[in-house]
């Protein structure tokens, strides 16, 4: 007889298992951890010592993730019947697992406000691989020689068996803190934790900090209005202060202080935060050890978040806090949440490097990314990581460059391979499938079960002489155009002056003059909409394409008409997802399916979401379960098409 704890976890990523499986050695148990594609089982022998206590430390050391639903247990005969999937030490870049967080917070420990601590389950490990085989000499610590101690651990500590990225204060990585006038060194115990206490405090009294934290550099500062600009960003530092200052439904707070730590867009709520934050910001909570380490002595001070920016080793900061180590960071990765449902919208933290299957043993480069095998399995991630060999054949995005020799190629498009993406992660290759990919192109395909056809060709966008195409397109728009150069002198003259190459949503984000000039800025002000209806916005098609002047003349219109710029971008997203329902529909009298994919970076919209799930709910609606909805998805798609 079994007793069998059951973790629901939908991804082959390996750190929680693993981190069970450290446990469990850990404790001397007799129990086996299995993993299929939809679930974690720790299977244990019902009759033993310290069962109970195992069960109770067990919570204590699972770190809340992404992955990971709900769970049960009961007892079975027999060992759960599933497809086993193997257990890979890939480097990870996630924040602390319980006990590295305990560890760095212990005043008795060797990692006392150590920020390079981590285990080999949990951390920042990626930014410090210089190539594969994730090893300790293809490693920035290459050069750092383990103290006895960490040597010992090596082998006798289950969490940090022969890990390859082991140090502590006794030899490890030491850190810097320096203004205009003085510098400061922690590479003993009580510096480290003096150098984040003093960089608190810096802080509090309104000073920036340029930190470097595992992922790049941030500019940090305390919220202020003289400098919080389109590209600020939240930072939490209390999470018992998160629902104080946020609005946020169970699934977002969860998915903030989840162990992958991505970065969300929310509602705010505290006044407080309001008077910085109108309507939403993006936020995340304390990610790699530096921030963790800062967060808490913030936390000291009484301030519950702190603002940053993305940038640079050149950011101007009144202080500057880093260590001597190369990384290289890894782009953050934006969440998206409706609901029950979320997916990655952009970026690669947590994301890769990624274990695929590779039934043809293809090799792929697409975004600067590469399918390639290291020991026994196939991984994507960047390809100055891999020592590579000269393929047969090379399946290449159009747009990416060859990073080989070889002239046998074959090239596919980013869409296609993004809705191959789509439709692999939900195990539907073998089914037909309608496609939707929306970014600034909006295309409308088919999947037979082979191969991915377009059924609408999307027209083209150009953004130069915008006006002049609007004047063109029927009686009145002439008049139309008058009216808003009489009423908008200075924005038709940058109208008049636009490049060819602006993306359409830029266009429409520069028409209603948003601070923020990309989709971004549209998806963001859709959001301040509070009313309940949008305003009907043409979606003419143009022999079955879809309008884009047409489009930006309703615009046009609305903004002669005073109407206000919320109101028009939640309309936007609105009547895009009746357009995209009308299509599909018509689309569904001709195919006999049930399911529709879509990607592209537009459907990370909460009204246009709304409406597609309104419009076209009864369909199955296939969304990406691990890879990011944008173009970045594409590699996977890759081996398929
Ligand atoms: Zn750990
Ligand atoms: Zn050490």
């Amino acid at each position: 007889m079994y007793f069998i704890f059951e973790i629901e976890f939908n991804s082959n990523k390996s750190y929680i298992k693993n981190l069970i499986v450290a446990y469990v050695k850990k404790s001397g148990v007799s129990a086996q951890v299995m993993q299929s594609n939809s679930a974690i089982y720790l299977v244990l022998e019902k009759e033993q010592e310290k069962l109970e206590e195992f069960l109770l430390g067990l919570e204590q050391i699972l770190p809340a993730s992404l992955y990971m639903k709900g769970s049960k247990h009961y007892f079975s005969d027999t060992l759960p019947d599933i497809q086993e999937i193997e257990a890979i030490y890939t480097p990870l870049n996630i924040a602390l697992c319980p006990n590295c967080q305990k560890e760095m917070f212990d005043i008795s420990s060797n990692r006392y406000y150590y920020p390079f601590t981590s285990c080999n389950s949990c951390g920042t490990q990626h930014p410090f691989l210089d190539k594969y085989p994730f090893i300790r000499e293809n490693t920035l610590l290459n050069f750092f020689k383990p103290c006895k101690s960490c040597q010992e651990e090596l082998k006798s500590n289950p969490f940090r068996e022969n890990y390859p990225l082991i140090s502590c204060i006794e030899c490890g990585v030491a850190l810097r803190m320096l203004d205009k006038k003085s510098e400061r060194f922690a590479n003993s115990k009580g510096e480290f934790r003096k150098l984040f206490e003093v960089s608190a405090k810096a802080l509090s009294k309104g000073k920036t900090i340029l930190f470097k934290t595992l992922n790049g550099y941030r500019l940090l500062y305390k919220a202020n209005s003289d400098l919080i600009n389109p590209n600020t960003k939240l930072l939490m530092c209390n999470a018992n202060a998160i629902n104080t200052h946020l609005m946020l439904i169970p699934q977002e707070f969860n998915a903030i202080l989840s162990i992958e730590r991505p970065l969300l867009r929310v509602a705010t709520k505290s006044q407080e935060i309001k008077e910085f934050f109108p309507f939403n910001t993006f936020v995340k909570y304390a990610d790699d050890a530096m921030s963790i380490l800062l967060a808490k002595e913030l936390v000291n001070l009484g301030i519950d978040y702190i603002c940053y920016e993305d940038a640079t080793s050149s950011t101007e900061a009144d202080f500057l806090v880093d260590y001597n180590l190369p990384t290289t960071k890894q782009e953050d990765c934006q969440l998206f949440i409706n609901q029950d449902l979320h997916f990655f919208v952009s970026g690669e933290r947590s994301i890769f490097p990624l274990v695929v299957e590779n039934p043809d043993k293809r090799v792929v480069v697409a975004n600067k990314k590469i399918v390639n095998r290291v020991d026994s399995v196939n991984l994507v991630d960047n390809i100055e990581l891999f020592d590579l060999q000269e393929p047969k054949v090379l399946y290449l995005q159009k747009g990416d460059k060859n990073p080989f020799n070889t002239n046998r190629v074959y090239e596919f498009s980013d869409v296609k391979a993004t809705i191959l993406s789509v439709i692999a992660q939900n195990s539907l290759l073998n089914e037909k499938v309608v496609a939707i990919h929306f970014d600034n192109r909006l295309h409308f395909s088919y999947y037979n079960g082979k191969s991915v056809a377009d059924l609408i060709t999307p027209s083209s966008f150009n953004s130069q002489n915008i006006l002049g195409k609007i004047r063109l397109l029927r009686e009145g728009s002439d008049r139309l155009v008058e009216n808003f150069k009489i009423m908008f002198p200075k924005l038709y003259n940058r109208l008049m002056k636009l490049d060819k190459d602006i993306d359409f949503f830029s266009v429409v984000a520069i028409i209603l003059e948003l601070k923020d000039e990309s989709f971004n800025g549209i998806s963001s002000e859709s959001l301040h909409f509070m009313g309940k209806g949008g305003i009907q916005i043409d979606c003419k098609l143009n022999e079955s394409k879809f309008d884009y002047y047409a489009f930006l003349a309703s615009i046009l219109s609305y903004k002669i008409a005073g109407v206000e710029a919320n109101l028009i971008c939640y309309s936007i997203y609105e009547s895009f997802g009746d357009y995209i329902a009308e299509i599909v529909q018509q689309i569904f009298t001709k195919v006999k399916t049930n399911h529709i994919a879509l990607s592209g970076i537009a459907f990370a919209n909460q009204p246009l979401l709304a409406r597609i799930d309104k419009n076209l709910g009864r369909y199955n609606i296939l969304l990406p379960k691990e890879l990011p909805i944008n173009i970045d998805g594409s590699i996977l798609g890759g081996l398929f098409v």
